[in-house]
């Protein structure tokens, strides 16, 4: 019956207007093509991800769009790592990151960063469209894709692009269907957060810095936010979730009655809003692209959000995206030959971050984070990828290797010393 449905043409249809959706349409639609981008909720909507890095600032500068981020943002000068353990607290500064160009980054609501996006990406010409959900994607070869979607009124509506980009999140709408989309065993398991007001802030000159306090188990985040509102959550590797019986909601509050940094700065908080929770986040999908459309954003993949690097790295990918549209646009070969080029690119950019990521709750790393040292700039290399800097540049690379020997030697000694 479907069938029956004229479609709407259009060169490039994108699924989902998070940050990974709006850049791609943005940038497709300033060069020329027509483009649809469908988002299934209305912005602006609740998303959890507040924190940027300063490898964002050149891209929202670009798509235009920097000073209405920093118009809702908190200035963000730095992250810092918290210790129960005795280490106390360590700062890591972004100006002190490797040939840092941005020093800075900020903090924001997403509901309103979001929007700002997903309304630049209309006013650079995409036809937006809000309450309307993807639910079928058909790609028939040599022909054009076929797509389905319904809209808050329950109507059908059938798109006919050339080429789509899947910006859908955690959803994964095309991994789920032509993909396998695998969890990372060696990750944490699962976040639950919520908002609070009045929380401990720190002194000035550190009032904008993300804290990220080391528990046993996991750590918390703590993001400050305008209006006094502070951003926490905590997340736990497998132990945390597997050894607590009751509601993940009251492994929260267990945490932070462990945690005497934690309680301190929450003991005169008022909670906002609901707990929320979301499990087994950490996952990749076999492969990013196939005939017809290419996966952007964490709807191929998502690390951890421990370093906040989940909107740089949907926004680059999305950059991405966008030249393999143009490439498929012009012919199919060569969209092939970008999308292969391309994803090799994500999957690198992804693996310089990972292994940091993946170490967090390992004690040597954590007792190197704890206690910097600026030895061949392995505390600059780090602070580089706090900033965002996963590019690959040899001068971040080098003083990371450098971590990396430290840390397996520490292990090494570790394991030998308690047989
Ligand atoms: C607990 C946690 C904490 C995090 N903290 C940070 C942080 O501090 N900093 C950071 O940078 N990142 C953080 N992240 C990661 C960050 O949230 C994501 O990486 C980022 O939002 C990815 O952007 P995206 O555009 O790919 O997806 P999303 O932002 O999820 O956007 C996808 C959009 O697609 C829409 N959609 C889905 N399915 C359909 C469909 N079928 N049809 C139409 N529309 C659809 C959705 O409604 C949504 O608006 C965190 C993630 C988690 C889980």
């Amino acid at each position: 019956m479907t069938e029956a449905i004229a479609p709407e043409l259009c060169d490039v249809l994108v699924i989902g207007g998070g940050p990974a959706g709006s850049t791609a349409a943005t940038l497709l639609a300033r060069r020329g093509y027509c483009v649809v981008m469908l988002e299934k909720e209305h912005h602006p909507r609740f998303h959890i991800g507040e924190s940027l890095l300063p490898c964002n600032l050149p891209l929202l500068r670009d798509l235009g769009v920097l000073p209405q981020v920093k118009e809702i943002g908190v200035f963000k000068p730095g992250a810092e790592f918290v210790s129960d353990g005795g280490e106390g607290r360590v700062a890591f500064p972004f100006r002190w990151a490797i040939g840092a160009r941005e020093t800075h980054a900020y903090q924001v609501r997403r509901s309103e960063f979001d929007e700002i996006l997903f309304r630049n990406a209309a006013a650079h010409g995409v036809s937006t469209r809000e309450g309307i959900r993807v639910t079928e994607a058909r790609f028939p070869p040599g022909q054009r894709a076929d797509i389905l979607a319904v809209d808050g009124q329950k109507r059908v509506c059938r798109f006919a692009p050339r080429f789509v980009l899947d910006g859908s999140g955690r959803d994964g709408f095309l991994s789920h269907r032509f993909h396998e989309r695998r969890a990372n065993k060696h990750n944490s398991t699962a976040a639950i957060f919520t908002h609070f007001r009045h929380v401990e802030r720190r002194e000035s000159g550190m009032e904008g810095y993300i804290s990220i306090h080391l528990v046993e188990d996991g750590w918390f985040w703590m993001i400050p936010l305008r209006d006094d509102v502070m951003s926490v959550g905590f997340v736990g590797d497998r132990k945390a979730f597997r050894e607590h019986a009751g509601p993940r909601t009251d492994l929260f509050w267990k945490k932070v009655a462990e945690s005497p940094s934690v309680s301190r700065r929450l003991a005169n908080a008022t909670q906002l809003n609901p707990l929320s929770t979301t499990g087994n986040y950490s996952y990749r999908a076999d492969r990013n692209w196939g005939a017809g459309y290419y996966m952007i954003g964490d709807a191929y993949a998502f690390l951890d959000p421990v370093f906040s690097s989940g909107v740089l790295l949907a926004m680059r990918s999305a950059y991405r995206g966008a030249r393999v549209a143009s490439a498929w646009l012009h012919s199919a070969e060569a969209g092939r030959r970008t999308a292969r080029r391309e994803e090799r690119r994500t999957k690198a950019e992804m693996r310089r971050v990972a292994w940091m990521i993946y170490g967090i709750n390992d004690p040597d790393q954590r007792k190197l984070l704890l206690n910097p040292r600026n030895f061949l700039r392995m505390r600059d290399g780090v602070i580089s990828l706090l900033a965002g800097d996963f590019g690959g540049r040899w001068i971040v690379q080098l003083p990371l290797a450098a971590f990396r020997l430290v840390l397996r030697t520490m292990r090494r000694r570790r394991t030998r010393a308690t047989g």
